[in-house]
C-alpha cells in the first residue's frame, strides 16, 4: 500500500475526519488490524485564513508547497490536500512536487458521474462557490452543470464555515439555514449537492436534503485509500 501524505489543518476539524475515514476504509478493504500508512503535516489555519482573506494566493501556495515537500521528504507517495478551498492553488502546489496531488474535485466529480447525475448544486466557501478553479473544473473537465446559491445564501454558507464549523461549533440553527439553501438549489434544478467544504458534512447529512449529497471529505478520503491500494 502506498503511503498517503495528508496536508491538513484547514481546518483540523475535518483533517480528523480524513484520518478516521482513511483508516476505517483501509480496515474494510484489507481486514483485521490493517490501517493506512500515512503522514500528516498540519498547518496553522489562522495563518492560512489571513492569506485567503487578503487574497495573497501566491504566498499561500508557497506555504502549502513547502508543507507538501516535507510530506514528500518524509516518504509520502502522493498528497491529499484536505480542503476544497485551497485547491485554488493546486496547480502551483503540484508544480512544486514530484509526487502526484489527488485532486478533490476530480474524485468528487467521479462520484457524481457514477450516480448518473448531470446538474449539481455546490456549497462551500465563497472562494469555492464563486471562483472558477472548482466550478470550472467540474464543468470543463467533467461536463457537469453546476448551480450555486444566491449571494445572500452564499454569505450564510461561508460565514457558518469559518465562524462555526472550523471552530468546532455545530448549530441546529445553521443546519436549518443549510436545509433551506439546499432545498432552493433543488428547486433550481439540482439533482444532487456537493458539500464542497470539508467541514459541511459535520453539519448536514442525507436526511437534511431531498437529493443525494456528495460529502467531499468522505469521497476524497476513500479515493485516497483506493489510490493507495492500486
Ligand atoms: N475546509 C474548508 C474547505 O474545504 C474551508 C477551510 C479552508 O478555507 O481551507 O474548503
Amino acid at each position: 500500500m502506498k503511503t498517503i501524505g495528508l496536508l491538513g489543518g484547514m481546518s483540523w476539524e475535518s483533517s480528523l475526519e480524513y484520518y478516521r475515514i482513511i483508516n476505517e476504509t483501509t480496515r474494510l478493504r484489507l481486514g483485521g488490524l490493517h490501517s493506512a500508512p500515512c503522514i500528516l503535516v498540519s498547518v496553522d489555519f489562522a495563518e492560512i485564513e489571513v492569506l485567503q482573506q487578503e487574497e495573497r494566493w501566491s504566498e499561500a501556495a508557497d506555504r502549502l508547497a513547502e508543507a507538501g515537500r516535507s510530506l514528500e521528504r518524509a516518504g509520502a507517495d502522493f498528497v491529499v490536500l484536505c480542503t476544497n478551498t485551497m485547491h485554488l492553488v493546486a496547480d502551483e502546489l503540484q508544480a512544486g512536487l514530484s509526487i502526484p496531488l489527488l485532486h478533490i474535485a476530480d474524485a468528487t466529480a467521479h462520484q457524481v458521474q457514477v450516480a448518473g447525475l448531470q446538474t449539481i448544486g455546490l456549497l462551500g466557501t465563497r472562494f469555492t462557490m464563486e471562483r472558477d478553479f472548482y466550478k470550472g473544473r467540474l464543468s470543463g473537465r467533467h461536463g457537469l452543470n453546476v448551480l450555486i446559491p444566491n449571494l445572500e445564501a452564499r454569505e450564510i454558507v461561508h460565514r457558518v464555515i469559518y465562524e462555526e464549523l472550523c471552530q468546532g461549533i455545530i448549530s441546529p440553527e445553521s443546519r436549518e439555514h443549510y436545509r433551506h439553501i439546499m432545498a432552493q438549489l433543488v428547486r433550481d434544478g439540482a439533482e444532487g449537492i456537493i458539500l464542497g467544504c470539508t467541514e459541511i458534512e459535520l453539519l448536514v447529512h442525507e436526511e437534511d436534503s431531498p437529493v443525494p449529497l456528495f460529502p467531499t471529505t468522505r469521497i476524497h478520503a476513500v479515493a485516497a485509500v483506493d489510490y493507495a491500494l492500486v
